[in-house]
């Protein structure tokens, strides 16, 4: 060791002996960031996210009794080549043999939905692949291989999942969605099953709706003290519009139904419409969209009026008569929720604008656009504090962040040596006061004119900022939603 040079790994030119991978075991794969390439005598040649920091290559020697030569990988070159790996070093491993040699279909969707549970995941994916079938999860947004079973029971599972699920288990050639709930320890979780025939077979993907998920309080979603103040006296207000905002995976659904649970749920009506209705909750009346019976958005708002709800929620405004319908409610006495699919608050407001509503409706009957992203959490118990570069420095001031300082993800056993647990938000927040009212009643335009100073406003950045600094969220994970927007 002690080089000078450290070649750089290139992904075009991988390179590597598939019968040494077991030299690293996965785990210390994962939490080293590296991974063996190639052996030679006594010398392993390892390809590593950090091939200067020696006591990550002290560690690997020691692990695998071999001389350690680095060479750097980058770090989503490193995730990818893990991911494509991973299947084969997880032939390897206990739980997967025991998957294996599972007799039973009911046996291995057991083993599934118990250990997705267990660790948090959203949503199983069920794939099939050349030789064999895969399952992957969704944990904190991200997909993650956790196995994989054979063919020969493939059928078996699909049919077992098919027939808890409601489905019809003689049906391969279509497309079928059905729901089923599991208990968990004592809890009951509802799952919603999509089965899709592919050129291989059916495949399927089963959605873990945790209501423990949105039976959390407001504060624990990463609204700042500050802002939770002011949103709570806003949504006890008797009448008015509030958009939550964000693109798809972005926590909206989450956000509303939280921000539900706060209110006097005996004393209002609260009426819900989305399509479908993600969780089912006490004291709320919900109604599920269904075009195929002619109850779409628009017929179903008009019918829950007619019956004199307090609060009304919309799964999402995705046209012009749904949200004149949602603004003549806000005018009338209704205090209502909506999600619409932007990226900015201020486009929310264009968005209205562009669906022919007109000016004085709009500016009356909006509250507050909150505009939200999901950003990993990183683990409290093992993030490291870091001098920010002079590279990142340049970018940090290019999107407009304020940070003296960064942590980054490491890996312990609390993370399951991801560096990261959980999700957070960070957002925007912009309340209609009496100056944004006058703007939009004058004809706002593409921010020409707007004084952000008047505005009653926070900024995404802001929020981003306090969070980079306290180290609940990484530097690099917060640029690339800075970036997109
Ligand atoms: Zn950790």
């Amino acid at each position: 060791m002690g080089k000078d040079y450290i070649p750089q790994l290139n992904r075009d030119n991988f390179c590597f002996d598939t019968n040494i991978v077991h030299l690293i075991p996965v785990q210390a794969a994962r939490r080293l960031k590296a991974f063996p390439m190639f052996k030679v005598n006594k010398k392993l040649v390892v390809a590593l996210t950090e091939p200067e920091n020696l006591e990550k290559l002290d560690e690997l020697s020691k692990i695998t009794s071999l001389d350690i030569s680095p060479v750097k990988v980058d770090e989503q070159d490193f995730t990818d080549f893990l991911n494509e790996v991973y299947l084969e070093i997880e032939f390897n491993d206990d739980s997967f043999k025991k998957r294996l040699s599972s007799s039973s279909a009911i046996e291995v969707l057991d083993g599934l939905l118990e250990e997705a549970i267990s660790r948090r995941a959203s949503d199983i994916h069920i794939e099939l692949l050349e030789s064999q079938i895969s399952i992957r999860f969704r944990i904190d947004g991200e997909m993650t291989i956790s196995g994989a079973y054979p063919y020969s029971i493939h059928e078996e599972v699909i049919s077992r999942i098919k027939l808890i699920s409601g489905m019809d288990i003689s049906e391969k050639r279509l497309p079928q969605e059905g729901k089923f709930v599991w208990d968990a320890n004592g809890s009951e979780i509802d799952l919603r099953v999509v089965t899709l025939p592919t050129i291989r077979g059916e495949s399927a993907v089963i959605r873990i709706l945790d209501s423990k998920n949105i039976k959390r309080r407001l504060n624990s979603l990463g609204f700042e003290d500050d802002f939770l103040k002011r949103y709570r006296e806003l949504i006890n207000k008797n009448q008015g519009l509030i958009l939550i905002c964000g693109p798809t995976g972005s926590g909206k659904t989450t956000t509303l139904y939280t921000t539900i649970q706060e209110l006097k749920l005996d004393k209002k009506k609260i009426v819900a419409i989305e399509d479908p209705c993600e969780y089912q909750l006490d004291k709320i009346t919900q109604i599920e969209v269904d075009k195929d019976i002619g109850l779409d958005y628009e017929s179903g708002l008009k019918a829950i009026l007619r019956g004199d709800p307090d609060v009304i929620l919309i799964g999402e405004i995705r046209n012009s008569e749904t949200a004149r319908i949602a603004l003549e409610a806000a005018l009338t006495g209704h205090l209502v929720f909506a999600t619409l699919h932007t990226t900015t608050c201020i486009s929310a407001i264009y968005r209205l604008l562009e669906m022919k509503l007109p000016a004085y409706m709009i500016a009356d009957s909006l509250l507050l656009i909150i505009n939200q992203r999901l950003v990993r959490k990183l683990c409290l118990n093992c993030h490291q504090k870091r001098e920010i570069s002079e590279i990142n420095k340049e970018k940090i001031k290019e999107v407009g962040l304020d940070i003296s300082k960064i942590f980054i993800p490491n890996g312990c056993r609390k993370c399951d040596n991801k560096g990261y647990r959980g999700r957070t938000l960070i957002f925007e927040a912009l309340v209609i006061n009496e100056y944004l009212k006058k703007s939009i009643l004058l004809g706002i335009n593409d921010n020409i004119g707007i004084d952000f100073d008047k505005l009653e406003y926070i900024s995404m950045e802001h929020v981003a900022s306090e969070k980079i600094e306290n180290g609940i969220i990484s530097l690099s994970d917060t640029l690339s939603y800075l970036k997109e927007t």
